[in-house]
């Protein structure tokens, strides 16, 4: 469903991503770990043409993301993303947010998206807050409306990108359980994360970045066992 072979990516004189290739097939969960700046949220916007690239190739969903021709809103009508703020409109309660892309992007009925909306709610267990506006909510409810919005525009890839980090131990916990779920139920996901144990768990492929490159890349058991010196170190440190 994802690959990317060779990807380079550089701000100025900063080589950001450099020479990436890593391969997510459907059903399939990558966990990406690695420290601050070794490139992790620049592959994951670059995946969704968030970011253009400067080298390599990318495919997603039968899109060529790295072609000059190609169709933003029909990938992105694909791919769902969601970050470490959750940017819900404020004015708008849980359901009309849910509602908002299904009805303008998608042109479905009110009837439709409000369905739709219950249903997303339903599966991160949000049901009863249909009509809470953002601020009633939890960090993690917040976030949970987040991913159902994101949901709700049957996307075939999910992108996470450091969803849990603002969040307290809790609340993180109810936002992993929403995501495990997905897994579980088949969903196609990248997740950019700092639960190492999440990592080990639910991934069916880790990927360790290092200073712009994949270092290492395995199951999730590879955290118990690394090959380099360098994702020992990463592992060890607690992060
Ligand atoms: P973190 O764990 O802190 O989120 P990360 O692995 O996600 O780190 P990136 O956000 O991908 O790291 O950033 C990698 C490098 O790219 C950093 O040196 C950062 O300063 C630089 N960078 C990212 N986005 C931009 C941008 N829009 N313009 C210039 N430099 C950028
Ligand atoms: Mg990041």
């Amino acid at each position: 469903v994802v690959k990317l072979s060779n990807v380079h990516k550089s701000f100025g004189t900063n080589k950001v991503l450099d020479g990436v290739s890593f391969e997510v097939g459907r059903g399939e969960v990558a966990a990406v770990i690695g420290q601050s700046g070794s490139g992790k949220s620049t592959a994951l916007r670059c995946i969704n043409a968030l970011e253009t690239i400067d080298g390599g190739t990318i495919d997603v969903c039968g899109h060529a993301v790295h072609d000059a021709k190609l169709d933003r809103r029909s990938l992105r009508r694909d791919v769902g993303i969601v970050f470490q703020s959750y940017n819900l409109f404020p004015h708008l309660t849980a359901e009309q947010n849910i509602m908002l892309a299904p009805t303008c992007v998608k042109n479905k009925s009110k009837a439709e998206a409000r369905d739709l909306a219950h249903d997303v709610l339903r599966r991160v267990g949000l049901a009863e807050k249909a009509d809470h506006f953002p601020e009633q909510l939890s960090g993690g409810q917040q976030q949970r409306v987040a991913i159902a919005r994101s949901l709700a525009m049957q996307p075939k890839l999910m992108l996470f990108d450091e969803v849990t980090s603002a969040l307290d131990p809790q609340l993180t916990g109810e936002v992993l359980k929403v995501m495990e779920d997905l897994a579980r139920g088949g969903m196609t996901m990248i997740l950019v994360t700092h639960e190492m144990a999440f990592a080990r768990k639910v991934a069916s492929q880790v990927v360790y970045m290092h200073k712009g490159k994949v270092w290492e890349t395995g199951p999730g058991a590879m955290l118990d066992k690394p090959n380099t010196a360098e994702l020992a170190d990463f592992v060890g440190s607690g992060l």
